[in-house]
């Protein structure tokens, strides 16, 4: 900064020399040619001359630059990375008061106006001077620093516009006598307050653009936020103002970008709290983080998640460990827990509702002729002729009352909404038809509404009929138990026609009078809830369901949590395929929007929010709805002695399926012994033939135990069986059985050895060969066979012969083991009856380690 001559200032500026010759002149600094020299004061005058001859808030210049900077951080799963930032910075600046501020600024002229200035601040600026002041410090250090090798190239920039600022000049000793003040050594260490955070990078950045070019941050001063200051007062003012505005402009503009990646130097550990289940997205949440991190992490650790996959708790916290937070678990909080509570809620009043009524019997005895008649008669159609649609439940006016069908008849469903843990019906009717009589679906008809303890009203069909004998029925079902009124009982008998309408009227009468005496009531005016009866999907509308409202209002609108679905009703139909807005206490309608199809029997229930339905639906979903159906299995045997332990449960509840009605006679006696005070044997169900769906439905229901004697599960019953955790006991000899439940009633059971089904095998030809005995051409149909292997003859389900294999070939060779889907030759021990459709139940004794 020695002494220049005007051609050297012109070339420092990038000014012609004319040009700047012409700007001397006419600030009164005389000077003829480019080698004239000129002083600091000549500066000076020029300076104080384009200060006057243009306003404060002109004389800007915007410079855009890019700039490419390679950041290291660690991410947030603790790998360090290089991120490449370009940084677009595009500020406005007036480099030509920077200049003059630069050269001027020494100069005593300019010390009273710093001294005002700073006073202006003090005073106005109270909150934030010290910040400014240590800011401003730490600006002027590094302008001093940077002045001289910066200088020259914003000079240039200034004089290219030739309009002064005087703000700047005015700033600079304003800066320098806060440098005074505050050491540069405390500006790099700013104290790291809440309130600092926001001054902290903006600082940093400034100081970044300092050391870079000070003239750019000067220049920065005068955007518009200083503008206004400069409006309300003096140039001191203006200065610390400016600075100030300047400060919190930037921050508002490429600074923000700085921020986000100079800050979190190192990883920030989180304390994250995981509730028991949490979904990804809300998981990236709570971390702050992108769930794509989180599917990226998980992925790594071998699972594939979606962004709104529901993660268990154990999952969710070694995933936050992973990624280097800390995870913290939360205290329990099952969603269906959620469910009570706001099933607690609901302390509405309650009111009188309409009985729900399912139709059971035997096969052709008239059920759907009923359930029809009813339904074409009292049904209010819309339209007359207007076609009605199956919704799978409707419900009827009568001059006493209301009454809701369940359109499904027979005990299969009954019992298979029962299961899954539905008690929708109110009152059976149970149909026989008074010129056949009990039969045995009629017997478990019985059974079936009993286990569930709801009362029957009996409906002798048919009486129309020339061979009707409605007392031969009465009789039977007497012997069943069903004992009628007018013969001391309880039972309701009604002799009605499907035919003729007779009795129709009684029977509905007599429904209502039934449900008098059970004063079934609901809630009105709260959120539903209910039952699924159906569910279908349909190709236009998606999901469909028939809701069966137990409890308040189903409404339009309503998000609704079914089963392990969620969704919103979006539309809503009654029976006869009319819109309706809303249906109370055993109204069903059919809704639509729903994400899925949700099973009959599942209940659904009306939420605040979708997001909170959503939620618990996936969480049913999730792998905790195994770990909730196993916690709630199904009785087991070994263990029945356990919950008799604890005095609730005193009753062993069974149901018997034997080849023959003497076996279960035999079976019913013996077992009736065993009952003592404490404990007893409860016969839900019996019957002979082989153990179907309904059986090992109506045991999941009843928390039953079936015992096959000499009767074994068909494929559907067993699959059932397995899915749902009920367990079926073969057995053959009824000592052995009596022996294990009486064992399991004393709680000793040891079950020690276990045989094991290894496979099925079909017998589809029959060869009788004298001196050799029957052998079968067999079809392995599952699992496998193997030489010497036990195996049960199974004749309709029902055992015939237990025994073992004598011979197994393929072809014309002796083979150690076939396997399913290949054929087979074999021949049983001792026995030469096998017939073609036998089916062979091929089982392996195992040692069982004792439960416990
Ligand atoms: P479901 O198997 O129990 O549903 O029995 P259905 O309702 O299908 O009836 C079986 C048969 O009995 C049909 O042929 C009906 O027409 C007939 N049926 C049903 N109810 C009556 C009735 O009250 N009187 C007469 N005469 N026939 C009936
Ligand atoms: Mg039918």
């Amino acid at each position: 900064m020695g002494k220049i001559n005007v051609g050297q200032f012109a070339g420092e500026l990038g000014l012609p020399v004319e040009l700047l010759l012409e700007q001397l002149q006419s600030a009164g600094v005389s000077k003829q040619k480019d080698s004239d020299p000129i002083s600091e004061q000549d500066k000076a005058k020029l300076l104080e001359h384009l200060r006057s001859a243009h306003g404060a808030s002109k004389g800007k210049i915007t410079v855009t630059r890019r700039e490419t900077t390679a950041i290291k951080k660690a991410d947030s799963s603790g790998r360090a990375r290089t991120i490449q930032v370009e940084v677009r910075k595009k500020r406005t600046i007036a480099p030509m008061g920077q200049q003059a501020e630069a050269k001027v600024a020494p100069t005593a002229e300019e010390k009273p106006v710093a001294a005002r200035t700073k006073q202006v601040l003090d005073e106005q600026e109270r909150m934030a001077r010290e910040e400014e002041a240590r800011m401003a410090a730490e600006l002027a250090a590094r302008q001093a620093a940077d002045l001289e090798a910066k200088q020259a190239r914003s000079k240039r920039k200034a004089v290219t516009e030739a309009k002064p600022e005087p703000v700047a000049e005015e700033a600079k000793p304003a800066v320098v006598a806060a440098a005074a003040e505050a050491p540069e050594g405390t500006l790099h260490k700013p104290a790291l307050k809440p309130g600092d955070k926001v001054a902290r990078p903006s600082r940093k950045s400034k100081e970044a653009v300092a050391k870079d070019s000070p003239w750019d941050e000067a220049g920065h001063k005068k955007r518009p936020p200083s503008r206004s200051l400069d409006a309300r007062a003096g140039a001191g003012l203006r200065t610390g103002g400016s600075l100030r505005a300047g400060r919190h402009d930037k921050h508002g503009k490429h600074e923000t970008a700085q921020h986000a990646f100079s800050l979190p130097t190192e990883p920030i550990v989180q304390e994250v709290t995981i509730p028991e289940t949490i979904s990804v997205a809300e998981l990236a949440q709570k971390m702050s983080i992108k769930a794509a991190e989180i599917i990226k992490t998980l992925m790594k650790m071998g699972s594939m998640v979606t962004i709104n996959q529901v993660l268990d708790q154990e999952t969710a916290m070694i995933l936050v460990e992973e990624m280097g937070h800390k995870a913290v678990q939360a205290k329990p909080d099952d969603p269906d827990a959620f469910l009570l509570e706001t099933a607690a809620h609901a302390d509405a009043v309650l009111e009188p509702r309409a009985p729900v009524v399912t139709v059971m019997g035997h096969v052709d005895h008239g059920k759907t002729s009923l359930l029809d008649y009813i339904r074409r008669t009292r049904v209010a159609s819309g339209e007359a002729g207007g076609i009605t649609q199956h919704i799978g439940a409707y419900h009827v006016e009568t001059p006493r009352g209301m009454i809701t069908f369940l359109d499904t008849p027979g005990h299969e469903a009954f019992t298979a909404m029962r299961a899954r843990g539905a008690q929708a019906t109110d009152i059976v009717i149970l149909v026989v038809a008074a010129d056949d009589g009990v039969m045995p679906q009629t017997k478990e008809a019985i059974h079936h509404a009993r286990a569930a303890n709801v009362p029957l009203v009996v409906a002798v069909t048919k009486i129309d009929k020339p061979d009707a004998n409605s007392e031969k029925v009465r009789q039977e079902l007497v012997t069943e138990g069903v004992v009628p009124e007018d013969w001391g009982g309880d039972s309701m008998f009604v002799e009605v026609s499907a035919k003729t309408g007779q009795g129709i009227d009684s029977l509905l009468e007599g429904i209502l009078l039934q449900a008098e005496v059970l004063e079934l009531k609901a809630a009105k005016n709260t959120a539903a809830k209910g039952v699924v009866v159906e569910a279908r999907l349909d190709k236009g509308k998606g999901a469909v369901a028939t809701l069966l409202v137990q409890s308040g209002t189903l409404k339009r609108g309503d998000a609704v949590l079914v089963g392990s679905v969620s969704g919103r009703v979006r539309a809503m139909l009654d029976e006869n395929g009319k819109p309706v807005s809303e249906a109370g206490p055993s109204i069903p309608v059919e809704v639509q929007g729903l994400s899925e199809v949700p099973v009959a029997g599942a209940d659904f229930i009306v939420l605040a929010d979708e997001k909170k339905a959503r939620e618990i639906a996936l969480f049913r979903q999730g792998k905790f709805r195994d770990v909730k159906l196993a916690k709630q299995q199904a009785a087991k045997l070994e263990n029945m002695f356990e919950q008799i332990g604890e005095g609730e449960v005193r009753t062993l509840p069974l149901i018997i399926k034997a080849d023959v009605q003497g076996s279960i006679e035999a079976i019913a006696g013996s077992l009736q012994k065993l009952s003592t005070d404490e404990v007893r044997v409860s016969l839900i169900h019996s019957g002979v033939g082989g153990i179907t769906e309904s059986d090992v439905n109506l045991a999941l229901a009843s928390k039953a135990i079936i015992i096959g004697f000499n009767s074994r599960a068909d494929a559907a019953a067993r699959r059932l069986a397995e899915s749902s955790g009920v367990e079926i006991r073969y057995y053959n000899i009824i000592y052995a059985m009596v022996d294990e439940i009486k064992a399991a009633l004393s709680g000793m059971l040891a079950p020690e050895k276990k045989e094991s089904i290894i496979g099925m095998v079909e017998v589809r030809q029959v060869y009788h060969i004298s001196k050799v005995g029957t052998v079968a051409g067999c079809y392995v149909t599952e699992g496998m066979v193997k030489r010497g292997s036990s195996v049960r003859v199974l004749r309709n389900s029902v055992v015939i012969h237990t025994g073992e294999l004598d011979s197994l070939k393929r072809f014309k060779d002796d083979v150690k083991e076939v396997k399913s889907n290949f054929e087979c030759g074999l021949s049983l021990r001792g026995y030469n009856e096998l017939e073609v459709g036998d089916m062979l139940e091929v089982f392996e004794i195992v040692e069982v380690a004792r439960a416990l």
